[in-house]
């Protein structure tokens, strides 16, 4: 038996559930085996504190999780490496926009805070903008720095436009989005497109054949409409999301319930095939409103940042495409100039970040990690092979279905946080993006 190139030890929580003390062995890019060793964490923790644990051992121990719960060892825990699928960017470098050094500054930030998988989403722009952008972040996707790139628009609604530039608003043209698809095959995850957008119908074409997710959204179609294209683009085994569920589409009103209430019931009515993307970043959406779908979708929602360059920054003045951001106590809204309040602008927010406001709200660990990596890896995964391309490199970008797994054969994407949910260390494809011994970059 070979022996692995490193070890790490703690708690281990994946999507299956928590093991008290575990063993993580990495081989190459991948986990190769896991022991569980949890009669030494039993010893252990109950050495640290008798009191916490009388307290503790009155409970249910299957009792949904919270804080308490997490930092009930004075081990590190290790989670699986997160998964976003919607975002533009970070510490300053904007994919829909930036040259290579500037996305790969973006990649690098959410990579060192954890997100182990990323989509690089652009924002609506010109075909010659977009296929800038598509030929600078090429090399990013062949190395598994991101592993592909989301169309936000350019065929929304330029009445939802949020912080999308109206001027480059155009209706679907199916020609333009196969040509983008063809640049670099393989590149292109994920489209943003509104149904009723003319022309949206035979976008279909175009991500059946290439086996690019569509999500819905940047829209004002009603509850018929939405429903209507949800149920042909699943006819044609496609994988269907919501972009930010709520966030630039008509409120749910209950007798207009629009897109918002045609995509939580399709995912309900489509499992495994139509999933909703929440930005839980206490900003676009209230604690409330991300309980009632994680609740009633616990399989089929999931965590997303619509980071913005601003992510890791101070506040102050940015820019999301050709747009004006002004980023005031972290939240970013297009920049006015009548005094008015612009529209949130993306999100400053990590993945990481929501992992902890989600487990510091009282959320289970295991659920919180099934919000982070799981669900979007399935989404990310969907219709390919679990273990990979063998032809390509193995690299995070091959997670997939694998993805918020800490399971033998699963890449090795993991992050290591101690008990005051500090960033300890962060692994992709078995490789160290971040320690806190001697890594500054963490700090900001
Ligand atoms: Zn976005």
């Amino acid at each position: 038996m070979s022996h692995p190139d490193f070890t790490v030890e703690g708690r281990a929580i994946d999507a299956a559930g928590i093991t008290e003390h575990a063993r993580i062995e990495v081989t190459g890019s991948r986990i190769s085996s896991v022991i569980p060793l949890d009669s030494e964490t039993t010893h252990a923790s109950n050495e640290a504190s008798n009191e916490a644990s009388d307290e503790v051992s009155g409970q249910a121990p299957s009792a949904s999780g919270s804080s308490a719960m997490w930092s009930a060892s004075d081990m590190p825990t290790i989670i699986p490496g997160f998964v976003d699928l919607h975002n533009h960017g970070g510490d300053g470098g904007a994919f829909p926009t930036g040259d290579e050094e500037s996305c790969r500054r973006a990649a690098e930030f959410h990579r060192r805070h954890g997100t182990t998988t990323l989509l690089a989403s652009l924002v609506s722009a010109n075909e010659q903008e977009i296929v800038r952008q598509l030929d600078i972040l090429k090399p990013l996707a062949d190395e598994g720095l991101i592993a592909g790139v989301h169309l936000e628009g350019p065929f929304v609604n330029a009445h939802k436009c949020g912080a999308q530039n109206p001027d480059r608003i155009v209706p679907a043209d199916a020609d333009m989005f196969a040509r983008a698809a063809s640049r670099h095959p393989g590149l292109i995850r994920q489209i943003t497109l509104a149904p009723e957008s003319p022309g949206a119908e035979a976008c279909l074409d175009v991500c059946a054949r290439e086996g690019i997710i569509l999500s819905l959204g940047h829209t004002d179609a009603d509850y018929d409409t939405t429903m209507n294209f949800v149920s042909k683009a699943v006819d044609r085994g496609i994988m269907v999301t919501a972009t930010h569920l709520f966030n630039a589409m008509p409120p749910l009103h209950h007798r207009t319930p629009g897109a918002a209430a045609a995509m939580i019931t399709a995912a309900k009515k489509f499992p495994g095939r139509v999933f909703v993307e929440l930005i839980a970043d206490g900003v676009h959406l209230h604690n409330g409103t991300v309980d009632m779908v994680t609740e009633s979708l616990p399989d089929s929602a999931f965590f997303i940042t619509d980071a913005m360059e601003a992510a890791g920054k101070a506040d102050g003045s940015y820019v999301l495409g050709a747009l004006a951001v002004t980023v005031a106590d972290g939240v970013a809204r297009l920049t006015t100039t009548d005094g008015s309040v612009g529209s949130i602008a993306g999100g400053t927010s990590t993945l990481f970040d929501q992992f902890v406001r989600a487990v510091r709200r009282g959320f289970d660990p295991v659920d919180a990690v099934r919000f982070t990596s799981a669900t979007a890896g399935r989404v990310l995964g969907f219709g390919r092979d679990a273990s990979g391309d063998p032809g390509s490199a193995v690299s995070s970008s091959a997670a997939g279905t694998r993805a918020g797994h800490l399971s033998v054969g699963a890449p090795a994407d993991f992050v290591v946080v101690d008990p005051n949910f500090e960033l300890q260390e962060v692994y992709a494809a078995g490789q160290a993006l971040h320690v806190r011994e001697g890594e500054t970059g963490s700090a900001r």
